[in-house]
């Protein structure tokens, strides 16, 4: 049995979200090959007639990478500046990528502020209906150069869940540098064991060690379990994948790779 793979071929609206340390390689430069593995496994996705959202980090990187400077400055505009720079070198990625398969991507940038005010949310919302249903991908990002601590929603698992829920998707992959989530930190503990499905997150949160972090991600594995609880409770199902493994959903889908479902009760 393959929980994960048939759940993935019979989800049609699908938000992706695709973690900095996905995107990028050791010295913190966007991966092209791993991204354009990405987007070609999206793409076989779409054309099995699944509606895809990527819900994309990467500004910060990016920005760093771009420009080669400013990566030690602590202070918050030198921050937002570099994200204002590395959203746009994200998005021509992506454009780029997407290009090979004439297919539009667009931009949505958006705060905590935007999914708490009914108006907004129905317009993103509305957006993200009328791009899907023209076959344009939307790529979504926090708008991390005008967001402070009161208005940030901080982490894109957080971002993606709100997204998920937003657009009622039939399931959530995100796309991180582990397997899945493990009983230990599988970084610093060779004897960690993955676990595969989960459908309580109370005995999960007794059961394993959430302290393992990535360098350049804001989440770590604590954010995706509040995502999982999120969306699990809009009966959307969770699953997270290593994004930087080549052809990862191809493989979850006929079985050769495993990650890690939350179902929820
Ligand atoms: N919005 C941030 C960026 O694009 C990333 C947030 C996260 O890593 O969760 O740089």
């Amino acid at each position: 049995m393959n929980i994960i793979g048939d759940l993935i071929k019979r989800s049609n609206k699908i938000v992706v979200k695709i973690g900095s340390h996905t995107l990028s390689d050791n010295n913190g430069k966007i991966n092209m090959e791993i991204m354009h593995n990405i987007v070609g496994q999206l793409y076989d996705l779409m054309q099995k007639g699944k509606r895809i959202i990527i819900v994309s980090s990467g500004a910060g990187i990016c920005g760093v990478a771009a420009i080669n400077k400013w990566h030690r400055k602590e202070d918050i505009n030198y921050k937002q500046a570099l994200c204002a720079i590395g959203q746009v070198e994200l998005m021509m990625a992506y454009k780029e990528l997407f290009a090979e398969y004439d297919i539009h991507v667009g931009q949505i940038l958006v705060s905590r502020d935007d999914f708490g005010d009914h108006s907004r949310n129905l317009h993103i919302r509305n957006t993200l209906f009328t791009l899907v249903d023209e076959g344009v991908v939307p790529i979504i990002n926090e708008n991390d150069s005008v967001s402070v601590d009161e208005i940030k929603i901080g982490d894109n698992d957080t971002l993606s869940a709100l997204t998920a829920n937003l657009w009622a998707a039939d399931l959530l992959i995100l796309m991180s540098d582990i397997d899945g989530i493990y009983d230990k930190n599988p970084k610093v503990n060779k004897d960690a064991q993955l676990i595969e499905e989960i459908y309580d997150i109370d005995k999960l949160m007794l059961r394993i060690d959430t302290t393992g972090k990535s360098d350049f991600g804001t989440g770590g594995i604590i954010t995706k379990i509040y995502a999982a609880r999120s969306v699990n409770e809009y009966g959307i199902p969770l699953v997270l994948v290593n994004g930087t493994k080549k052809d990862i959903l191809r493989k979850i889908v006929n079985g050769t790779e495993k990650g890690t479902v939350f179902f929820g009760k």
